[in-house]
């Protein structure tokens, strides 16, 4: 599962969870982006701060691990770079690449569309506020599940951290107590 995780929240950890349970996935990898191209223009925290918070996130959870690869690749982060790096990896490994319906809305206008099917199953999970829809997908490459909704989203998280309201149950604890040590999104 790709994303930003700044911070992750419980979304990203729900839809995890259903699509590990429906596709009978036995581990869930989490990889934190290095630089999101889509996200150039914006302030996103420190890679190391939201691995940390990822694996903080998920380290109770013996089905869930996190992956330093597109942080350690450096650069800006490219799906097509993090499924091969995980095919090396793992050559004998069906991959199956977790995201958002917003995100898979955006794939035609990913790098080496074609490639990206031929490495990994793709998965968009449902979410609230946003509608899945692209004709253009190739058939059989992608499959949509819905995830028991919940409206959070990282962006909501560091708005509420910047006017001071609780992020308590939107993020695991440990996400919310290393959020305060260090600070983040207070100048938001
Ligand atoms: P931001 O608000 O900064 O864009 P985000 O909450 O969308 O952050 P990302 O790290 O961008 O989090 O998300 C990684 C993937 O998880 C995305 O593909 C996104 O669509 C999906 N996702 C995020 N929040 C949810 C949620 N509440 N339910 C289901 N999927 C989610
Ligand atoms: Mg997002």
């Amino acid at each position: 599962m790709g994303g930003t995780f700044d911070p992750i929240h419980h979304g990203h950890l729900v839809a995890a969870s259903e699509v590990a349970a429906q596709f009978h996935l036995d581990e869930v990898v989490f990889v934190p982006t290095g630089q999101p191209w889509q996200k150039s223009d914006k302030k996103v925290s420190p890679a190391e701060d939201r691995y940390l918070m990822t694996v903080i996130a998920t380290a109770e959870n013996p089905q869930f691990s996190v992956s330093r690869i597109d942080i350690d690749r450096g650069g800006a982060t490219y799906t097509t770079d993090t499924l091969r790096d995980l095919r090396r990896l793992n050559p004998e490994t069906d991959l199956f690449f977790i995201t958002g319906a917003d995100a898979l809305g955006q794939i035609l206008t990913w790098r080496d569309t074609e490639e990206l099917f031929s490495l990994a199953h793709f998965i968009g999970v449902t979410r609230p506020g946003h509608t899945l829809a692209d004709p253009g997908l190739p058939e059989g490459g992608v499959s949509f599940v819905e995830v028991p909704a919940l409206a959070i989203s990282s962006t909501d998280c560091r708005t509420r951290v910047a006017k001071g309201d609780p992020v308590w149950y939107l993020v695991p604890d440990g996400v919310v107590r290393y959020i305060d040590k260090r600070e983040l999104y207070r100048g938001d």
